[in-house]
């Protein structure tokens, strides 16, 4: 039969459609190449939670299988052919499991459980694709690295519930003062990262911002803890070029900010050098 019709090559295709929301999709190229050789399909595709399906084909028949997460659908396999080969149905619901499994566990790699932040591995890919787009196109990139402060004692004082609690709640409240384009990072323990496509000036004032939201959050089910973060803030420039750099100068003024009383903001000088401002 020939098989030569005009549609993009299906890698290409599923690229795309997860180009928004999954930047990884090549990973499942290699799962949709053996779909296209074991069920004869000419054209296979993926969908993610809601997100639109490729347009279909001309002229095709298509068998699709559910992606299903405990118990839930999360997407959809279909793949698309003139004449399916037997069995090809079963083949392509055994893939959706494959499919499903292997997108468990990439969230897992890229969701700090806890917090529902950004695993470190995950804020580290996004903060290396932001240094080598501002290299490429002069997109500020900046970084805030913020530590709560005491958080031992938070631990001690009122158990270890009451300081989940608190680290769930300040990315909360931290995630809901962002841009979409922004992302947070939980970089370990009571540490995060936050990665802004913002110059330095506007970086510092979103430090700001965010010291004084962490500042005044109110844990529901622990309303008697208080607590407050330390913030270091580094932009991508002339010297801080590579993402080793900007988090190595973020860090130093997380440090600085650690040794300058805590519950402060600190920055490069020439950029105003903020303290707390109350
Ligand atoms: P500093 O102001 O210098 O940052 O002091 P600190 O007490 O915050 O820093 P330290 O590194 O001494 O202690 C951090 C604590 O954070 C110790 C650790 O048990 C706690 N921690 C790390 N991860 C978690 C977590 O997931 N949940 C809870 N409840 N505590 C955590
Ligand atoms: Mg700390
Ligand atoms: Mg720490």
């Amino acid at each position: 039969m020939n098989m030569a019709f005009d549609f993009p090559e299906p890698s290409v295709a599923v690229s795309e459609a997860f180009a928004a929301s999954d930047p990884t999709a090549e990973q499942y190229d290699t799962i949709l190449y053996l779909v296209r050789q074991t069920t004869g399909a000419r054209h296979v595709a993926i969908q993610f939670d809601g997100a639109p399906l490729p347009p279909a084909p001309a002229n095709m028949a298509s068998i699709q299988a559910p992606i299903v997460h405990q118990g839930r659908r999360i997407g959809l396999l279909r793949a698309y052919a003139r004449e399916f080969e037997s069995g090809a149905g079963h083949l392509l619901a055994g893939v959706a499991v494959l499919v499903a499994e292997h997108h468990a566990l990439w969230s897992v790699s890229q969701c700090d459980m806890l917090t529902k932040a950004l695993t470190r591995r995950a804020f580290m890919a996004d903060l290396g694709r932001a240094m080598s787009t501002w290299q490429r196109s002069g997109i500020p990139c900046s970084l805030v690295m913020f530590d709560l402060d005491h958080f031992k004692k938070i631990n001690d004082t009122h158990g270890h519930a009451a300081g989940d609690a608190v680290l769930r709640a300040v990315a909360h409240v931290v995630q809901s003062e962002l841009r979409p384009c922004d992302r947070l990072g939980r970089l370990g323990g009571e540490e995060f990262g936050v990665l802004l496509l913002a110059d330095s000036e506007a970086a510092v004032e979103i430090a700001e911002r965010l010291r004084r939201v962490i500042e005044g959050t109110i844990v529901r089910d622990f309303p008697q803890v208080d607590f407050t973060a330390s913030l270091g803030v580094a932009t991508a420039s002339g010297v801080i070029d590579t993402r080793d750099a900007v988090i190595a100068a973020a860090d130093a003024y997380l440090y600085e900010a650690k040794t300058s009383g805590r519950n402060c903001v600190k920055a490069l000088v020439g950029v105003p050098l903020l303290d707390a401002w109350d």
